[in-house]
């Protein structure tokens, strides 16, 4: 059985001990994906790219959650895409569900106004609660409670590079909790409470805040004053979390877990269309040490219509430098200037 030591480190000892390029040790991390069972094809895409390019060296185990059970087919067919172990889990509704406190007239009332905003996916209840499970609960559920690491995989993304070191070990030794590929900016729309209730959060609370934070980023008006009024004071430069690999220390320490609650409890999951996104985004600006975050260059990655693309002879796939193959107006969304401007290329 594998023992887990408190440092983070995984080791195996057992017959299921799979050597890695270090010899006995591996970071106890996990893939992790939500996924429903109707996007099988799409997730089998998505760990075969990855895979390819990464986990056949280093195979760490898939986790896969769903609010539903995964069905026979989903089981085997992911199964046979990795030699890795794969665990396939439930949400419990507890973690799923629509709070208690949330007002069903008011949501329905919300999201017809968020529709005629243009706020895609707003009146479905689902997304909105992916996102607040993807915000708030995924890290609490039991499957995870011995897991240090993640990286989070969605169906139908790319990975277009060979990566020859184990990322989770390079997170564990340099002290990062924290690693992305894109940010962008986010539609005001879909948050016009949220940096009030942030800020009301940290008027309570001003010892979560950390002395070398983000601020500074979260806070940039000059690119796009218009997000930044309609935000009522943060930029909507945020992690695009469909892809990130973090300590899950991150979230289960007491400054997230207040802040989360308090987030939960104003009901922005619901009659706004809060995102993980932005939510983790500004928890990471706030009260994580900004030298804890790192900028994935040399992941090649896609989620459409984004994309990370290193100049280097390990990528193929992908056009170096491009953030999108789609309409031009696409390319103002990227917001990773803003991130080398205030905390540089580290
Ligand atoms: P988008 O990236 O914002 O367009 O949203 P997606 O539709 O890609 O959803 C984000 C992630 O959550 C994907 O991995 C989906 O498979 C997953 N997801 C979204 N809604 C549900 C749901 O109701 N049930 C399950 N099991 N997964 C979901
Ligand atoms: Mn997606």
């Amino acid at each position: 059985d594998p023992t887990h030591e408190p440092d983070g480190l995984l080791r195996r000892t057992g017959p299921g001990y799979l050597p890695g390029p270090e010899g006995t040790e591996r970071i106890n991390a996990t893939l992790l994906a939500l996924v429903r069972n109707e996007e099988l094809g799409g997730m089998l895409q998505a760990m075969n790219d990855l895979e390819r390019t990464w986990n056949h060296k280093f195979n760490y185990p898939w986790t896969f959650f769903n609010d539903v059970p995964f069905s026979e087919e989903f089981k085997k067919r992911t199964r046979a895409a990795t030699k890795a172990e794969c665990h396939f889990e439930v949400i419990p509704n507890e973690h799923w569900e629509k709070p208690s406190w949330i007002n069903n007239d008011m949501f329905q009332e919300s999201v017809k106004i968020l529709k005629e905003n243009d706020i895609q996916y707003a009146d479905k209840l689902s997304y909105h609660q992916m996102c607040r499970w993807n915000s708030g609960m995924f890290y609490r559920h039991p499957a995870l409670e011995h897991m240090q690491f993640y990286w989070r995989v969605e169906p139908k993304v790319h990975f277009f590079c060979d990566v020859d070191y184990d990322v989770f070990r390079y997170m564990h030794d340099n002290n990062k909790t924290y690693g992305f590929t894109i940010t962008l900016y986010d539609a005001p729309q879909s948050i016009p409470t949220l940096w009030p209730e942030t800020m009301k959060f940290i008027a309570e609370h001003p010892e979560h805040v950390h002395e070398n934070n983000a601020m500074n980023w979260l806070t940039d008006r000059v690119r796009r004053p218009e997000h930044y009024n309609k935000a009522n004071g943060y930029s909507t430069c945020h992690f695009w979390t469909n892809f990130e690999i973090a300590d899950l220390n991150l979230w289960r320490g007491k400054a997230y877990e207040d802040y989360f609650n308090h987030l939960d409890r104003a009901g922005g999951f619901f009659y706004e269309r809060w995102g993980d996104a932005p939510v983790h985004s500004i928890a990471l600006g706030l009260f994580e040490d900004k030298s804890k975050i790192h900028w994935f260059r040399d992941i090649g990655y896609q989620h459409i219509p984004f994309f990370n693309c290193p100049n280097s002879p390990k990528c193929k796939g992908c056009v170096t430098g491009r953030l999108t193959d789609g309409e031009a107006w696409l390319n103002k969304e990227d917001c990773r200037p803003n991130w080398f401007k205030y905390v540089g290329m580290g």
